[in-house]
């Protein structure tokens, strides 16, 4: 019993230093893309030549667009096209499905602040109930480690909990299968008013990969990735009960 209490104390704290910190990033991460201002419609066929899914990228009103929320970040059209670079802007959950669409020219990037008054509400205490609906797991367990010492989110009031009916959010993973589509309605009818539904991964959002199912209600925050890094859940979770940008 000593010695497990002193090589615990040997341990020392395990928590990352993010937040405040910064997320201590993988050297090859991709985050936000960057299109530049003279991606021209060429461009863009030769970069969906190589992207595997269907519509992440286009070319409206004369300029090239990528759409996060169909994306898998796998880095393909930056091999084809110099035009298409990945920053390593990991801020990427935003609030309105058209937030997600990157387009060629931009200059700057600040994520959106929350100005809905029901997640504001909440005051940064967020309980989640996670439903898997036919995702690969990536995503899931990305999530799962969010509740590890590494990053100890409870610090920051938010949890997953086991009952619907203790939750303020479902947390959707997973393109929603045939198989998923009554489980995920019961939960989502069980959880109280006011309730929100997160879409956490290429498959929730759009479907990815994958053909998608019916959504029980209208998204309040998308966070994008195949599957999203857990310092962009973090921070996007963090700014969805907050009327602020990171650093608070
Ligand atoms: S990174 Fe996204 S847009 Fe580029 S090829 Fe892969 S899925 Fe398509
Ligand atoms: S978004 Fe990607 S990582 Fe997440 S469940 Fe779908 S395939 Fe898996």
């Amino acid at each position: 019993m000593f010695r497990a209490l002193l090589s615990r104390l040997k341990e020392g704290c395990r928590t990352g230093a993010f937040p405040p910190g910064k997320p201590n990033l993988p050297p090859d991460f991709r985050g936000r893309p960057k299109l530049a201002a003279d991606t021209t419609a060429e461009d863009v066929d030769a970069m969906k030549a190589v992207c595997p899914v269907s519509g992440a990228l286009g070319f409206e009103e004369g300029k090239a667009c990528l759409d996060m929320g169909r994306c898998i970040f796998c880095g393909r059209c930056a091999e084809a096209c110099s035009k298409v670079v990945f920053t390593d802007e990991y801020r990427l959950g935003v609030f309105r499905r058209e937030d997600l669409v990157v387009r060629a020219g931009e200059e700057t990037y600040e994520p959106p602040v929350q100005t809905d008054p029901e997640a504001l509400a909440l005051k940064g205490s967020l309980a989640l109930r996670e439903v898997s609906a036919g995702g690969c797991a990536a995503c899931e367990l990305d999530a799962n480690v969010l509740g590890t010492p590494a990053w100890d989110m409870a610090r920051f009031g938010i949890s997953f909990v086991a009952s619907p009916r203790h939750a303020d959010a479902i947390y959707l993973t997973g393109p929603v299968s045939e198989n998923m589509q009554t489980a995920l309605d019961k939960t989502y009818a069980a959880v109280p008013e006011p309730k929100f539904l997160i879409a956490a991964g290429a498959c929730a959002i759009s479907g990815g990969l994958y053909a998608q199912g019916h959504l029980p209600a209208a998204t309040s925050l998308y966070i994008p990735g195949c599957p999203p890094h857990p310092a962009t859940t973090l921070e996007a979770l963090i700014r969805f009960t907050r009327g602020t940008i990171w650093p608070l």
